[in-house]
């Protein structure tokens, strides 16, 4: 496997020299009798326009996994070994209609929140649990309101969501939000109950919001549909329990929900950060099987023994059955949020497969980056040293954050003559590889809550490479679209 690129470029044909140049402006530093991996090498491919066979991801890590003879999304397992599993829900809606007041509502109304001592940590997500029929249910929250979380991890091809709980303000009613949401959660197939809030306020019209989303299909069960509506106030903390009992219901009525606890975990990472004292720290939701302490797993590129799980009031846990949200301690790095995880029964084979993804994800942002411009065009750009693009490598505290903001930067309207691009992002300080990768890609590296490490300040003056700090994305969107709109000569 791999080649020098001595030898690639006599296979194909070309001078080495114009293949090390290549490579260069794509932010690889190789001399032309370095020996260059494959993935490399398909990139180099594609550049020159050679047909590149290409192994998907999921094969790469199965054929990896096979190798050690071990099953990859194991078999779930028969019927009788399936067991119930307790609802994901997130709540979507239009802006100010109370979704951050809803979750903290249900939050603080919840029966084992109180017994637990009432003080719940953000994870990013937690459990609540309600009496339906005579039985405990319990259901998951994740704690991020809005469908941009949600969509952006499903843009990652996770889906952590089983029901959406659209919150309509009563004095408001439907609001472009709310549609955009309801457009999400249908084309993502999962259920709506709708939460009618704020119907304490004196100008509180529940029936209107239940007309207007009639139109949009949203049919309530009192008139005949199958979607259940239901009259809350966050505020007052009324209405909750029958939120709660409508969610069960629906997921009853609708969906399925069991999962195999007796099988090694798999799940989503939904949220993770980088702790001063813990190092890296990720909130997971289980999908299937049970985590515990002592497992080994693989969380997008991380990898790492899980040395310790904490529930969302912060005490330690000893395992976590399907649907149950944890916080993740002794993981190698931080994973993005939307990154599956699996538990592996080798080391070796965590480290391996993690290294394996992280290499795979630096070539796709080189892949991203080479976009698909020819060798000739490469060439003159590097020539002229001019471009009408802004690449910028976004460094952020948490991955929420880092996406939220990429998420903001990707909505910025910039019309045909110039490009914005994010060639890569991470977790974390800035480092003299960010630095290294902003200078030869002549990029600007946006750091948001976080600073630069080591020697990077220092290469990162002697490369001329610019880095903008900020502790407030709108003013990092501001920013950078008035730059955008003033390019050619940014000011930057
Ligand atoms: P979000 O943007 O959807 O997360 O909305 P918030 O939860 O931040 O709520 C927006 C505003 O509406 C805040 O000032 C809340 O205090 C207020 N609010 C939320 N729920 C209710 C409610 O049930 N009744 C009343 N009167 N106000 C509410």
């Amino acid at each position: 496997r791999g080649a020098s690129l001595t030898d690639f470029a006599e296979k194909i044909g070309v001078d080495a020299a114009s293949l090390v140049q290549v490579l260069f402006h794509l932010g690889e530093m190789v001399t032309a009798t370095q020996s260059v991996n494959d993935e490399t090498l398909q990139i180099l491919g594609e550049e020159l326009n050679y047909d590149v066979q290409v192994v998907s991801p999921e094969d790469e890590d199965r054929e990896l996994l096979e190798s050690f003879a071990l099953g990859f999304g194991e078999d779930e397992g028969a019927d009788e070994d399936m067991a119930p599993r307790p609802p994901v829900v997130t709540v979507m809606g239009h802006v100010d209609h109370g979704k951050t007041k809803l979750l903290d509502a249900l939050r603080n109304a919840n029966v084992v929140a109180k017994e637990a001592g009432g003080i719940t940590q953000s994870i990013g997500a937690y459990q609540v649990t309600t009496e339906v029929d005579g039985q405990e249910r319990a259901i998951t929250f994740i704690d991020t309101p809005g469908h941009e979380a949600f969509t952006a991890m499903r843009a990652r091809g996770a889906q952590a969501t089983d029901i959406a709980v659209l919150v309509v303000a009563a004095d408001d009613g439907v609001m472009p939000q709310t549609v955009e949401a309801l457009n999400h959660a249908q084309a993502a197939g999962v259920p709506v109950v709708v939460a009618v809030n704020k119907v304490d306020k004196p100008d509180a019209d529940p029936s209107k919001a239940r007309g207007q989303l009639t139109e949009y299909g949203l049919v309530p069960e009192e008139y005949g549909g199958d979607t259940m509506f239901v009259d809350v106030s966050a505020k007052a903390g009324t209405g909750l329990d029958s939120l709660l009992e409508s969610i069960v219901l629906t997921a009853d009525a609708e969906l399925d929900l069991r999962a195999n606890p007796d099988q090694n975990a798999e799940g989503l990472a939904i949220e993770a950060h980088l702790d001063r004292g813990r190092g890296a720290v990720a909130t997971v939701i289980v999908q299937r099987g049970t985590l515990r302490v002592g497992d080994t797993l693989v969380a997008g590129s991380a990898f790492g023994r899980v040395r310790a799980l904490l529930d969302e009031f912060g005490n330690n846990i000893e395992e976590a059955p399907p649907s149950r949200p944890a916080l993740v301690l002794g993981l190698t790095a931080v994973p993005g949020a939307g990154d599956n995880f699996m538990v592996v029964d080798d080391d070796r084979i965590a480290r391996q497969i993690a290294e394996k993804r992280e290499a795979r994800e630096r070539n796709a942002a080189l892949a991203k980056r080479s976009g698909r411009r020819t060798l000739e065009d490469l060439m003159r750009e590097v020539e002229q040293g001019e471009t009408t693009e802004l690449l910028l490598i976004l460094k952020g505290d948490s991955s929420g954050s880092v996406e939220a903001l990429e998420d903001s930067l990707s909505q910025i309207d910039v019309g045909d003559e110039v490009d914005l691009r994010v060639i890569d992002r991470g977790v974390g300080a800035i480092t003299e590889a960010n630095v290294n990768l902003a200078a030869a890609s002549n990029a600007v590296i946006v750091g948001y809550n976080v600073r630069a490490q080591g020697k990077a300040t220092e290469l990162a003056d002697r490369e001329g490479v610019q880095i903008k700090y900020y502790s407030v994305i709108y003013q990092a969107i501001e920013e950078i679209e008035a730059s955008l709109k003033g390019m050619l000569k940014p000011e930057f």
